[in-house]
């Protein structure tokens, strides 16, 4: 099962979405190509600061740091979601744990010309430890966590799973 070092970005992501969808992709159920919201994702991905080259680190995959150590993320979304900050600073921590000293999270929206930042500060960092902690927690419930409100899921690309009766 997941360890503390695979947690990825898409793990956090799921887990403020969703905790069923978190157990789900966990277990290898990944319909995201049928998402039309992950197709515009991509889409808006591939067309916005195409200058840089996306950083692997194995389990974390970040758009790009720059020369201060500031991790950046381009979002599809037109407004910030709690997740989004959740995520860069995960990346932030994930930097740190290999000794980059990440200052922080840089979030871009591309379709509301927005950008925001979060500097990676102690309690920062707790909160980033907690989501980790919280993750593997759903990674070892022995049965899916209940569904969301059934309007909470638009967009889901699990939709179909769940809701096929
Ligand atoms: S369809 Fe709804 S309940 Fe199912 S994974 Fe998506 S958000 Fe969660």
């Amino acid at each position: 099962m997941i360890g503390r070092e695979d947690v990825a970005g898409v793990h956090i992501k799921y887990l403020y979405h969703c905790h069923r969808q978190l157990w789900l992709y966990l277990r290898g159920i990944r319909p995201e190509h049928l998402s039309a919201a992950v197709q515009l994702g991509e889409a808006v991905h591939d067309t916005a600061y195409t200058r840089h080259s996306p950083i692997d680190l194995g389990a974390a995959q970040l758009d790009f740091v720059d020369n201060e150590y500031w991790v950046h993320e381009v979002k599809s979304s037109s407004r910030p979601q709690e997740a989004d900050r959740a995520q860069g600073l995960h990346y932030c921590q994930q930097l740190r744990r290999i000794g980059v000293e990440a200052q922080g999270a840089v979030l871009h929206y591309p379709r509301t010309r927005r950008t925001q930042r979060f500097p990676y500060t102690p309690s920062a960092a707790i909160r980033a430890e907690a989501d980790i902690d919280a993750v593997l927690v759903v990674a070892d419930a022995a049965t899916s966590p209940d569904r969301l409100a059934r309007t909470s899921c638009r967009g889901c690309s699990f939709t179909d799973y769940c809701w096929t009766e």
